[in-house]
């Protein structure tokens, strides 16, 4: 008899793997050697591309030197947001590779603000939200002279938003992996005349995402997540087309002028995306990035949306009789109002848990308090390693291994 936890038996898996539409992009991940990676919502594997595409930007720099940056370096920022641009439900033209999240935000706000010509001036932030969201909007508030406001964790946007010009929401909760419905939310917000910024850090590349269809004029979001651009890549910032004659945003730079190269004293906005850019940017975290694009274009979407759920629905089904007997709580929310995560929470031994999982080449993260994340990348994780997480998860759990004292000791990033 094959192997089997709380009934879901390792053939079982298996034979779901050969069925799998995305199976070949395993291959295409440098993935370590006996690791199951359950942390790409935090930083995405790297493909194979990218070395190479890396390798052959220094190359350019040592062979080009200057003359890089005019063959394909200085517009990386916008060839790499039209790459972006489908995989997000944009068009060409509206997404800008810049920055990172908090930096676009301000920049957006600023934008946003400053063509608010009615009385209704408060930024609404998101209680509960990833909190560099918060943090930037307080400080354009305090430089700006504008009213800051929570809204309070799970309460009635519709409720919240007198008074207020702009809310930053986003689209997939990174604590709870809980998945807004964008283009409703849109709607009500528009309908209060106020504007959204979305921030879909825990959902580009997650799910399929549909900015236009969804009436959203604002959003932003990072490469590094799901979206395997490496460390440090640049985030992203989306200007619905109709929206991009609106002015100043407020971290003028030269890369945003209209034409840079002119030297002028005074700064005048590029008339297009371009205006979101602020100075120069790094060509090589860019070649890094464009590779993972240029992969992510052949990408089923809907193929990944079943996937990512059949994910985190087996990796459940696999523990939930643990779950019961040993005070863990699951509070992933449910299909239709998921991201890409499971979320578990033990106050008391979540962060010795995942300390435990990661000694044995298992990577989830830990929030404070007591949240346990597992994320679910579809492109480079089969069932099969969904099943054997679970079965290390269940052994970890079982045996008490996370009590031993070298899994309560902490890093500097958890
Ligand atoms: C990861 C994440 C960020 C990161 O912001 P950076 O400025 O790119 O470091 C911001 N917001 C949310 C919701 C995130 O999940």
């Amino acid at each position: 008899m094959s192997a089997s936890l709380n009934g879901v038996s390792l053939t079982s898996v298996r034979e779901r793997d050969q069925k799998d539409p995305l199976a070949n992009f395993k291959r295409r991940f440098a993935l370590p050697e006996g690791v199951l990676y359950l942390d790409g919502n935090s930083l995405g594997a790297q493909p194979s591309t990218v070395k190479q595409a890396v390798d052959d930007t220094l190359n350019q720099w040592r062979d080009e030197l200057i003359k890089g940056w005019n063959q394909g370096w200085f517009d990386a920022p916008e060839r790499l947001g039209n790459l972006l641009a489908p995989v997000i439900g944009a068009q060409s033209g509206e997404v800008c590779v810049t920055d990172n999240i908090t930096l676009n935000i301000f920049k957006l706000l600023g934008y946003i603000l400053g063509q608010c010509q009615d009385d209704r001036r408060a930024v609404l932030s998101e209680g509960g939200n990833f909190p560099t969201d918060g943090y930037i909007a307080q400080g354009f508030c305090r430089v700006s002279g504008t009213e800051h406001r929570f809204l309070p964790e799970g309460a009635n946007l519709a409720e919240h938003l007198e008074g207020v010009a702009v809310v930053v929401l986003s689209q997939v909760n990174y604590r709870t992996g809980k998945l807004r419905d964008m283009a409703e939310t849109t709607k009500l917000v528009h309908a209060h005349g106020a504007e959204v910024i979305w921030d879909l850090a825990h959902s580009a590349g997650a799910l399929p995402i549909d900015l236009n269809g969804s009436g959203a004029r604002y959003a932003v979001g990072c490469t590094y997540k799901y979206l395997n651009g490496g460390p440090g890549a640049p985030a992203f910032l989306y200007v619905h087309r109709d929206y991009q004659d609106g002015g100043w945003q407020p971290l003028s730079g030269w890369h945003g002028h209209t034409s840079p190269f002119a030297f002028d004293a005074n700064y005048t906005p590029a008339g297009d995306i371009s205006r979101f850019r602020t100075g120069t940017h790094s060509a090589l975290i860019y070649s890094a990035l464009e590779a993972s694009l240029t992969m992510w274009a052949e990408v089923d979407m809907q193929a990944l949306r079943e996937k990512s759920l059949a994910m985190s629905d087996l990796f459940r089904e696999c523990l939930s009789d643990l779950f019961d007997s040993h005070g863990i709580k699951d509070i992933t929310p449910a299909a239709s109002e998921r991201g890409s995560q499971v979320s578990l929470i033990d106050k008391q031994n979540g962060y010795a848990i995942v300390q435990a999982l990661i000694a044995r080449g298992v990577i989830g993260d830990y929030r404070e308090p007591g949240l346990m994340r597992f994320g679910f990348t579809p492109l480079y994780l089969s069932f099969e390693d969904v099943w054997q997480a679970a079965k290390h998860f269940r052994e970890v759990v079982e045996s008490g291994e996370y009590q031993d004292a070298q899994f309560h000791v902490r890093g500097a990033v958890t």
